[in-house]
């Protein structure tokens, strides 16, 4: 017979009759071979977090006295919410019937697909902290773990990340510079909607700025960007310093070929060589099964996947699409240099390249006639200089070859004052 355990439940009800779902369940648990339910907490009303619009909860708290082992006991809370009427098709945060969270289990850290102890979302819920007060759960013996959680440290995230891979957790990675805007959070809630774990890295990786780019002045702002990753629920969020991913001697660095020509490879000499390094570190680092990059820096998506590709490294490169301001301005860090004027006299590369796709659907297979159309909105804007604007193939985005052009892919890339904008849009492919 295994030892028996000290474990603290959360009870939470906001359908039917609550506070009845709530005795019924411990009733039921009280008769499981292997649990003692020892003393319950008072039951508080609460108001719900996130979800739609719903009725206010139900909140305690219990301590149990269990042999089961913690994957066992979550079982029979499962089924004691099942039994309950509660409708596990339904997303996270929508009405309920019965909640039953294992909150803790012993002092023991549990982090696998099926289970994260102590509950991951209780360091920030008096709901839940109250009660468990109330009932003497010794808090102090736990790291409260923000979230998301915030790591420095090379090491210390590559531990976390091994633990979430023996755990059999799915991870999903998203590499950003910082500096997080709707374009980002984008690529966060695709990941969280698919993947168990979901890390996020924030670093303005200097192998990838030449030496009289933006470097210094790359807009950085930590506290703004860990608190729209705890809107959008990422678990960690990693920010190494440049000295611990390049120490002293560093030297080695992925060469990239066809993909990295023309265009950005070209604008910006060594800049992708720069992106796949430090790619593949953040790889390696973290394992994921799936990482995340957004249609608004193309090219990027087509050298990092020929990189992926080419390495064999075994992760599924997911690419989504690009987020737009309301004006049509691709969503970029960058948009913080540009003053009000700018910002509107950017939104014309969108225009342009729309015209581009209206002439292409409306037969036009003409590349040079394709160009001009773009080019011709472009450039009826003053203080945008055009830098290139390109077609190119989807998806490799291979130069295009003589011929109408079937499924193209147009780029742009202009300079409004000092600021650097990019562009693109399929012209034979529905943006979402
Ligand atoms: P950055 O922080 O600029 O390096 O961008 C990090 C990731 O976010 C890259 O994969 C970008 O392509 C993606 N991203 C940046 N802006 C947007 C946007 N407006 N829409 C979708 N993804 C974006």
């Amino acid at each position: 017979m295994p030892a028996a355990v000290t474990a603290f439940l959360g009870l939470g009800s906001n359908l039917g009759d609550r506070e009845t779902n709530i005795r019924k369940a411990l009733e039921r648990l009280a008769r499981v071979p292997g649990v003692e339910v020892a003393t319950v907490s008072t039951l508080r009303e609460t108001a719900p977090v996130g979800g739609p619009a719903q009725g206010a909860f139900l909140n305690g708290a219990a301590r149990l006295v269990t042999s089961l082992p913690a994957a066992a006991l979550l079982a029979v809370c499962r089924e004691l919410e099942r039994e309950a009427g509660r409708d596990f098709r339904l997303p996270r945060n929508h009405p309920r019937p019965l909640d039953l969270d294992l909150l803790l289990y012993g002092d023991e850290i549990i982090d696998t697909r099926e289970l994260q102890v102590p509950h991951p979302r209780m360091w920030e819920r008096g709901f839940v902290l109250d009660p468990l007060r109330e009932l003497g759960a010794d808090l102090s013996a736990h790291e409260a773990v923000p979230r998301p959680r915030v790591v420095r440290d090379v090491e210390e995230f590559a531990a976390l990340s091994t633990r979430w891979l023996h755990g059999g957790c799915v991870t999903g990675l998203v590499p950003t510079m910082g500096a997080l805007h709707a374009g980002h959070a984008s690529l966060v809630r695709a990941a969280r909607a698919e993947c168990d774990r979901v890390a996020v890295t924030v670093f303005v990786n200097p192998l990838q700025f030449g030496p009289k780019e933006d470097y210094a002045r790359y807009p950085r702002s930590l506290e703004a960007d860990v608190e729209l990753l705890r809107r959008e629920d990422a678990d960690a969020v990693f920010v190494p310093d440049a000295a611990a991913m390049y120490g002293s001697g560093f030297c080695s660095q992925v060469a990239v070929g066809a993909e990295a020509e023309g265009m950005e490879g070209a604008a910006r000499p060594g800049h992708f060589s720069g992106v796949v390094t430090v790619v593949l570190k953040l790889l390696a680092i973290a394992r994921p099964a799936r990482v995340y990059f957004g249609s608004k820096d193309a090219q990027q998506v087509a050298v990092v996947r020929r990189m992926l590709t080419d390495l064999g490294f075994p992760v599924a490169l997911r690419e989504c699409p690009i987020v737009r301001e309301p004006s049509g301005l691709a969503m970029s860090s960058r948009n913080a240099y540009l003053s009000p004027e700018q910002r509107a006299a950017g939104a014309v590369l969108y225009r342009g390249l729309a015209a581009a796709r209206d002439a292409f659907r409306s037969g036009d297979r003409d590349a040079a006639a394709l160009l001009q159309a773009a080019r011709a909105v472009i450039g009826s804007e003053r203080g945008v200089e055009l830098e290139y604007l390109e077609l190119r193939r989807e998806g490799d985005l291979a130069p295009l070859g003589p011929g109408p052009v079937l499924d193209p892919r147009m780029l742009v890339a202009a300079r409004v004052g000092h600021t650097r904008l990019l562009d693109n849009v399929s012209l034979a492919r529905a943006e979402p």
